[in-house]
């Protein structure tokens, strides 16, 4: 059973279970241990991890980038925002004093989820290194393609906003609403303990 940390008690990842239905992170936090390793989680990993070799020899143009040094799989923790991860890439730009996160993705589509995990990533690094985050990419593995986000105030005004929400339903043990999206409780592994959802 995964231990809680309270000092950074959610992972970057975690956001992808609160896009899909936070529900689903209530359960994760609230009745840990109940979630099992599948196998899509594994296949990620080691695809993110046979990435990083072909990584090194793409050029930063990848990014629409001319310098900057590349540094991988690099862990991060902010007890501030409470969250906890590891990004595939950080690119830094020392001459500007601008650090990029790049997370490489399995899939074509760029969820919002992505975009959270981006700009939790950009803060954390700033707030790690004193440089500043403007963007971010997500590096779409099957189309080898990488997308920009923008680390703006509304970008970060929306992190904040589901961090608020995450900690609240931590602390208090606030059972979500179950989403409005019913066909997504279908193939839900936590289906049997919504007792409300047909
Ligand atoms: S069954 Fe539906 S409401 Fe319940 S956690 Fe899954 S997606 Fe959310």
């Amino acid at each position: 059973m995964e231990t809680l940390d309270l000092e950074a008690p959610f992972r970057v990842t975690d956001f992808k279970q609160w896009v899909y239905c936070p529900r689903i992170l209530y359960y994760q936090v609230c009745l840990p241990g109940v979630r099992p390793t599948t196998y899509k989680m594994e296949a990620g990993k080691d695809a993110g991890e046979a990435e990083e070799g072909r990584e090194a020899r793409r050029s930063l143009r990848t990014y629409g980038l001319s310098d900057g040094r590349r540094e991988f799989e690099v862990p991060l923790l902010s007890s501030t925002l409470g969250l906890r991860g590891k990004v595939d890439m950080v690119i830094w730009r020392d001459s500007v004093r601008e650090v990029i996160p790049v997370d490489y993705k399995f899939s074509n589509v760029l969820g919002e989820h992505f975009k959270l995990q981006i700009v939790a990533y950009g803060v954390m690094l700033e707030e790690a290194s004193g440089y500043t985050a403007r963007r971010g990419f997500c590096y779409a593995i099957p189309q080898r393609r990488a997308e920009e986000i923008k680390i703006d105030q509304k970008a970060r005004a929306t992190l904040q906003a589901a961090l608020v929400e995450m900690h609240r339903v931590l602390r208090y043990e606030v059972m979500p609403a179950p989403t409005p999206n019913r066909r997504k409780c279908l193939a839900c592994e936590f289906r049997r303990f919504c007792n409300d959802v047909v």
